[in-house]
């Protein structure tokens, strides 16, 4: 089974439902995150609910996941890699997240995406994402850009395997969501044209990591 995110709309900017843009929900406190590289704020790309994931899984455990990466001067902060610095996937609890401001002094300069898509979780039949997101483009009567990524599963790597490590623990971080750049190019997130992000975590941890590919 594949957990495809079907793209369902605008959703409000600070809903706490699984989203691509819009703003971050956080605990009261946190700090945006800003580039190991060039110090400026990460642009907001996403929030995912991972608590329904896996059935298996103690809901406690896991949480909300808030997805970030420089896109103040692409291609020079190392964005697509994990440990870069260059973008950052953050792990919070579910309860208790409001809105989190904006960087102090850099209101103005903050990247945001012109757009935010609601994601209806559809289950689709066989474990290849691609031919699951074909299968259902094909029986529904929408473009293929309509399915907006993966939840779960197996990543549907476009280079080699990157699966990254916990930099708690040291264990192999699981996988829970791949992103496609979306459907508009006007407000898409860049992942180097046409590529995909993967993002994982280690919910015993708190930790989860974030890269690209394209
Ligand atoms: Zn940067
Ligand atoms: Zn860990």
């Amino acid at each position: 089974m594949t957990t495809l995110m079907i793209d369902a709309g605008p959703a409000s900017p600070d809903s706490p439902l699984t989203r691509t843009g819009g703003v971050p929900l956080a605990p009261a406190g946190t700090e945006w995150p800003c580039c190991a590289s060039c110090e400026g704020p990460m642009q907001f790309l996403a929030q995912v609910v991972l608590n329904n994931l896996d059935a298996g899984a103690s809901e406690s455990k896991l949480g909300v996941l808030a997805l970030f990466a420089c896109q103040n001067d692409p291609g020079m902060c190392s964005d697509w890699e994990p440990a870069s610095g260059g973008n950052r996937a953050l792990l919070f609890p579910l309860d208790g997240l409001e809105p989190l401001p904006r960087p102090d002094g850099a209101e103005e300069a903050l990247l945001v995406l012109g757009a935010v898509r609601a994601v209806e979780p559809h289950q689709e039949p066989g474990d290849d994402y691609h031919l699951a997101r074909e299968a259902w483009a094909a029986r529904s009567d929408r473009p293929e850009s309509s399915v907006l990524g993966q939840l779960g599963g197996d990543p549907a790597w476009i280079q080699g395997d990157e699966t990254p490590s916990c930099p708690s623990c040291a264990d192999t971080m699981p996988f829970v969501v791949q992103l496609e750049e979306g459907p508009d190019h006007s407000t898409a997130m860049n992942f180097g044209g046409a590529g995909c992000a993967y993002a994982f975590a280690c919910a015993p941890c708190g930790r989860a990591s974030l890269l690209w590919q394209c």
